[in-house]
């Protein structure tokens, strides 16, 4: 059986595991940056023990799928090329998480068996992935899918990218958390049902676009807010996706529980490994 070793990381957490070729996760150890330490040592450690662990499983790793933010930073891969290399030396492929999420909702998830979707992460950031055809969209530089930073309100709140009323200014946790006043957790119906009319309009755009009639959305709002957020924004997308090939189009919840979490890095490592015709 062909395994693959996954890592999901951030600036301060993350979770490295053994995922199977059906996207079970096999096995898994989080691990967090201490005060002052650096994340790719805490990763150093988990890694360790989940190889140790891993010499007992039933078949054998055959790639390296790393998600992270980071996957573009040629110095940072390389550091976590180095830890994952001194264990095992399968080969090893990134990508980011936002692109990640799309592949494991595809492989396991909401997407399962559908050729041509988008997916929105909507977190602490809100990001996304374009599967077109099949396959994973990657543009100019690898980076296609950037769902967060759709204008959804003219002269909106500054996003962190410069721009202003990007999708991810509006309706991130600190976005949603700072407007409303109050923890996510605790929203008013309005503040669910504004949350929800935003995502609406940006998908609408990605299904009239790129002729995607399934949008999967998850994420921790996504999540909290649940069905309001899910109504106001299918509301949206009935009104605004008008042309043939759009009308119809729905929005649904991830069944992936972890964004992207370590199905998805796996399946980066899978991705990478076919496109690498090692297999
Ligand atoms: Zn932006």
């Amino acid at each position: 059986m062909d395994l693959v070793l996954a890592i999901d990381f951030d600036d301060d957490r993350g979770a490295v595991g053994i995922v199977d070729p059906s996207g079970a996760v096999l096995e898994t150890e989080p691990f967090e940056r201490g005060a002052g330490g650096d994340i790719v040592d805490a990763l150093d450690d988990a890694l360790a023990q989940v190889w140790g662990r891993a010499t007992r499983l039933d078949g054998a790793v055959v790639a390296c799928g790393v998600a992270t933010e980071l996957a573009h930073d040629v110095a940072r891969v390389a550091e976590v090329r180095d830890v994952v290399g001194r264990v095992t030396p399968v080969p090893l492929f990134t990508d980011t998480p936002g692109r990640a999420y799309a592949l494991a909702e595809g492989w396991v998830g909401a997407a399962k068996g559908v050729d041509h979707y988008a997916v929105l992460d909507v977190g602490a950031t809100v990001r996304g992935g374009i599967v077109l055809d099949g396959r994973l969209l990657d543009g100019g530089s690898g980076k296609s899918g950037g769902l967060g930073h759709v204008i959804v309100v003219p002269d909106g709140r500054r996003c962190t990218c410069g721009a202003k009323g990007c999708l991810q200014a509006e309706v991130s946790v600190p976005a949603i958390e700072s407007r409303s006043g109050r923890p996510l957790n605790e929203p008013s119906y309005e503040v669910m049902q504004h949350v929800g009319a935003l995502v609406g309009i940006a998908l609408a755009s990605v299904a009239n676009l790129l002729d995607v009639r399934l949008l999967v959305c998850g994420g921790r709002v996504a999540r909290e807010y649940a069905s309001t957020m899910f109504l106001a924004a299918q509301s949206e997308l009935d009104a605004r996706c008008r042309l043939t090939f759009s009308r119809g189009a729905r929005v649904v919840l991830g069944r992936t529980t972890e964004t992207p979490g370590l199905v998805g890095a796996a399946a980066v490592g899978l991705r990478g490994l076919s496109r690498s015709g090692v297999v």
